[in-house]
């Protein structure tokens, strides 16, 4: 039986978080694999500045190089228009045959889930495991689940994953104030975003300004 795990997320950046949340759900759920989809054009976010696609591949790529069940995909950066989770899973399950798919991503996002293209359809072709930050209040998302009918809710598993007090959105904080990253994610990354000076700019103050 192969089971497959597809980590979805914008990544900008990827850090240690993400990776111990992947790692540790390959492990729970006896995954064969967890393939890392940087998101092409988020849906939710057509306004919102994010780091070029090339970037966050990069990024990604340099992340799971040491870890021999981790592979990346840039299906979502190379497909047109926007980037809906349903597509990308219709065309895992094409290009790798699995008996089961386990989709993971931050249960912000999956809070969201009743706005998402096709949702239903969604979460009949996989399952979906929402990593929490500590401290995350689990409410919000049993609640807003309370409206999908059961046998969907049933897709839909919380993991909470200590590791993601990490966030994307400090680390790219302390890079513009000049404070340090080191430990919060590989070296590898670290150096690369110092090298390209990534994050530096005042665009990336947060994800509340527009393009
Ligand atoms: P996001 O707003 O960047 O992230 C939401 C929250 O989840 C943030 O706190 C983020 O923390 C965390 N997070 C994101 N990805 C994670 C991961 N793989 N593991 C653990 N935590 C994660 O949301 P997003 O990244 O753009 O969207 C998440 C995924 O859902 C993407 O694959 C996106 O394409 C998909 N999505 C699909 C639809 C649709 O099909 N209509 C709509 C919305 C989202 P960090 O900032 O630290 O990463």
């Amino acid at each position: 039986m192969m089971k497959l795990g597809v980590m979805g997320g914008t990544f900008d950046p990827v850090h240690y978080g993400h990776l111990v949340a992947a790692e540790g759900v390959r492990y729970e759920y006896r995954l064969d694999k967890v393939i890392f989809v940087p998101a092409g054009r988020p849906p939710h976010k057509p306004n919102y500045r994010i780091s070029d696609p090339e970037h966050r591949l990069a990024l990604v790529r340099l992340a799971v190089a040491s870890n021999p069940f981790f592979e990346v995909s840039d299906l979502e950066i190379e497909r047109p228009g926007l980037s809906y989770t349903y597509d990308t899973i219709r065309e895992m399950r094409r290009l790798h045959d699995p008996d089961e798919i386990y989709f993971i991503t931050g249960a912000d996002a999956v809070l969201e889930i009743l706005s998402w293209h096709r949702f239903e359809e969604l979460l009949e072709i996989c399952r979906f495991i929402a990593a929490t930050r500590p401290g995350y209040e689990l409410g919000g998302l049993t609640g807003r689940l309370r409206e999908l009918p059961a046998h969907l809710v049933e897709r839909i598993v919380p993991v909470e994953v200590p590791a993601l007090a990490i966030s994307s959105s400090d680390i790219r904080r302390r890079v513009r104030e000049g404070r340090p990253i080191k430990y919060l994610l590989p070296e590898s990354v670290e150096a690369y975003i110092l090298s390209r000076a990534l994050y530096k700019s005042e665009l990336h103050q947060d994800q509340s300004f527009c393009k």
